[in-house]
């Protein structure tokens, strides 16, 4: 079973945690960052899906060159960062519009990209104004609803596998639609929702854990990983005070990251985002159904 493999191109100041905190002009560090994920990809001779900034596509041009031409699938993560539920649909449009120019200017005209994810995974009922955007900016699929709440984000009752959403209930599955939705992964044990997915939850369990309930999941169907560069880069400077539970959150297991996820490329195959959702349509999966 193939999965995908999704990382969110972002520098270590936008988290949403962190960003309010930062002062001055903040040393960018994510080709650094990006470029021992590159060369571990590289070894395992694996593709990704990239979710761009666009405003990281305009600061570091030659980086989105570079992760194109090895052949791993470029995708939007907006320009700068902005949560959906500090936007509205022209405010998104807006984001997806200078995404696509700085994108047609780094990559050329042709470049085609389908995917979107949110920032701070903001897709909920109160946002749901952003799918109908995305459709109408031509975009085929978002994996941006994360099926469990917690004190940030979070639809509770939102399916778990690969869905076409209701673009007026994004809880409800509805085949004519235009869009579909890879949800993060959760682990399902009885009613409790597990998040096996990425980030802080990729940091915080141990990897035993993670590659039993990983397992597990793939009898079925396959999962979605996500991380950011920062998060699994040693040298990530951490913001003085923010308190201690947003610390928690964002810098972990930082030290830990990087050989997870190569343990994690070991233990399973993964391909970009776009092909685990053609594949999936191709095995006739109940998506339209
Ligand atoms: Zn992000």
């Amino acid at each position: 079973m193939k999965n995908a493999l999704t990382i969110d191109l972002e520098d270590w100041y936008h988290p949403e945690l962190v960003k309010r905190y930062v002062q001055g002009d903040p040393a960018p560090q994510v080709v650094e960052a990006t470029d021992q994920i590159l060369r571990l990809l590289d070894r395992h001779r694996v593709r990704a899906t990239f979710f761009v900034l666009g405003d990281i596509a305009r600061k570091h041009p030659d980086l989105i060159r570079t992760i194109h031409a090895r052949g791993h699938e470029i995708a939007s993560h907006g320009t700068s960062h902005t949560p959906l539920w500090d936007l509205d649909y022209e405010g998104l449009d807006q984001e997806l519009k200078s995404f696509r120019a700085v994108m047609a200017d780094v990559l050329g005209p042709a470049v085609n990209i389908s995917g979107f994810r949110a920032p701070t995974f903001s897709m909920d009922n109160r946002t749901r104004y952003a799918l109908r955007c995305l459709v109408d900016n031509g975009y085929r699929y978002d994996t941006s609803i994360f099926p469990a709440k917690n004190h940030i984000y979070g639809v509770k009752d939102a399916p778990c596998t690969l869905y076409r959403p209701d673009l007026n209930d994004l809880r409800l599955k509805d085949a004519r639609s235009d869009i579909l939705e890879f949800p993060l992964t959760v682990f399902e044990w009885g009613r409790v929702r597990i998040p096996v997915s990425g980030g802080f939850y990729l940091r915080v369990f141990p990897y035993f854990i993670l590659r039993a309930l990983l397992r597990k999941i793939n009898r079925t169907r396959p999962f979605v990983i996500y991380f950011h560069p920062w998060e699994a880069y040693p040298e990530t400077p951490r913001v003085k005070g923010i308190g201690l539970k947003n610390a928690l959150i964002t810098y972990y297991g930082i030290k830990g990251a990087f050989e997870k996820i190569e343990r994690l490329l070991q233990d399973f195959e993964f391909e970009p985002m776009i092909d685990v959702i053609q594949r999936t349509e191709q095995a006739g999966y109940a998506i339209r159904a």
